[in-house]
């Protein structure tokens, strides 16, 4: 057992905390103020190769593993969780779909555009009437000569408006339920496709969500994406792995937080001396480190255990569950620490909080993970 950063992992954490500082930092709070999808970042989070971390340098990543992808979502949510939300979207959704269950040919035509940042991914699975339920989709696939048309609609898309390349469920056999559905990918500019309302947030308002329709769009037979009626199954896989960079994410919006509340606390002061004196914010800020340091090791034991290889279900729900609720109870306390001043936005202590909020929902509520741990520790007998 090794509970410490590699060489390489150490100078990743700090290569991309200071690119986050330089150029993203100065931005943050005019980006979310004007719920501006920052799109001229991109070719420098790819420069980095932070557009295709897990990916192999064969189809344009960095080949890097998931340890090392949650430490960089981490290092940008610890700046900006808009920004870690985009990134993570784009890597363990759109080009893990592909890359876990593509083709040789749809590797080299769509993944690495992807991992090389020419071309922004999205993935859409939830529809206006089933999120936590996603297998109860809507969204139609009909057999055509030469390829699939999609009829439907998808809400709450990351990137909606934004992307080149979507990764679209539907079902191609509704009388088999989740047994009937397919994953298709779906160029932009494909007749039919159309991004809708682009949904005005809470938190993470520079990371662009939209809905998208479908209608009378034709795909060609190509691009189905893995074996058709496999595509709910695929998307399940799909999100076990995301669940590990929103656990990151959740963990870098919590430090960040206790970051600005360790700050605000020596510098604040009150009845004659800083705040930080108080043995009652004292003990909030041990709080905080205690269950942010707790949510990081989970974050990176499912993320080892991933590397290793094979399905880590339980452990991505646990740390996603874990770092999602401490994200925002940390980001709440250090609101707290900042009095009025946390509830103003000349203080960064009201972003982590409402940036904090979307983690224990997207890519599965923290209600669904409790329902996955319980399944998985009632299955496997209590061990
Ligand atoms: C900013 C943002 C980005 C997103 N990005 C994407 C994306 O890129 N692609 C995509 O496909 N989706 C995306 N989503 C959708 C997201 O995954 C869903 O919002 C989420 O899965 C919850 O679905 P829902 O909103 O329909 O809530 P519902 O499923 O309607 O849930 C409502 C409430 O009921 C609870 N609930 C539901 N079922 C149960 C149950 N069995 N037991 C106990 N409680 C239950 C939930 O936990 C929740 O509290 C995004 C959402 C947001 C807000």
């Amino acid at each position: 057992m090794d509970f410490g950063y590699t060489q390489e992992q150490e100078l990743l954490r700090k290569t991309v905390a200071d690119f986050a500082q330089q150029e993203i930092a100065p931005h943050s709070l005019e980006w979310d103020e004007a719920q501006h999808f920052p799109s001229e970042l991109i070719p420098k989070l790819a420069d980095l190769g932070l557009m295709g971390v897990i990916f192999p340098e064969k189809y344009g990543g960095a080949g890097l593993g998931f340890v090392e992808y949650a430490i960089a979502i981490e290092e940008l949510s610890r700046v900006d969780g808009a920004v870690g939300l985009s990134v993570s979207a784009h890597n363990s959704l759109c080009g893990g779909h592909i890359f876990g269950f593509g083709t040789e040919e749809q590797k080299k035509r769509y993944l690495v555009p992807l991992a090389t940042g020419e071309k922004l991914g999205a993935w859409a699975l939830t529809e206006p009437s089933s999120g936590s339920d996603a297998a109860g989709l809507q969204t139609r696939a009909q057999r055509q000569q030469r390829g699939w048309t999609l009829h439907g609609s998808k809400s709450f898309i990351t990137h909606g408006t934004y992307a080149d390349i979507y990764v679209v469920m539907a079902s191609t056999n509704p009388a088999e339920g989740a047994k009937g559905i397919t994953a298709f990918i779906v160029e932009k500019g494909t007749p039919g496709l159309t991004s809708g309302k682009k949904e005005n947030k809470l938190g993470c308002r520079a990371s662009d969500t939209a809905s998208l329709a479908l209608q009378d769009c034709l795909v060609p037979e190509e691009n189905v994406l893995g074996k058709p009626g496999e595509g709910f199954i695929n998307a399940l896989e799909v999100l076990e792995r995301g669940r590990i960079s929103i656990a990151g994410m959740a963990v870098g919006i919590a430090q960040g937080a206790l970051d600005c509340a360790v700050k605000y606390a020596r510098q604040r002061e009150q009845f004659g001396k800083p705040i930080s004196e108080f043995q009652g914010v004292q003990f909030k800020l041990a709080d905080m480190e205690s269950r942010t340091q707790a949510a990081r090791w989970l974050t990176y034991r499912a993320a080892w255990m991933n590397d290793r290889g094979g399905r880590v279900s339980r452990e991505a729900s646990i740390a996603k569950y874990y770092a999602s609720e401490t994200a925002v109870w940390v980001s709440e306390q250090a609101l707290q620490i900042h009095g009025g001043y946390g509830y103003i936005k000349d203080y960064p202590a009201e972003k982590y909080w409402r940036d904090s909020k979307i983690c224990t929902i997207g890519e599965g509520t923290s209600e669904i993970q409790k329902i996955v741990i319980a399944r998985e520790l009632l299955r496997s007998g209590g061990v």
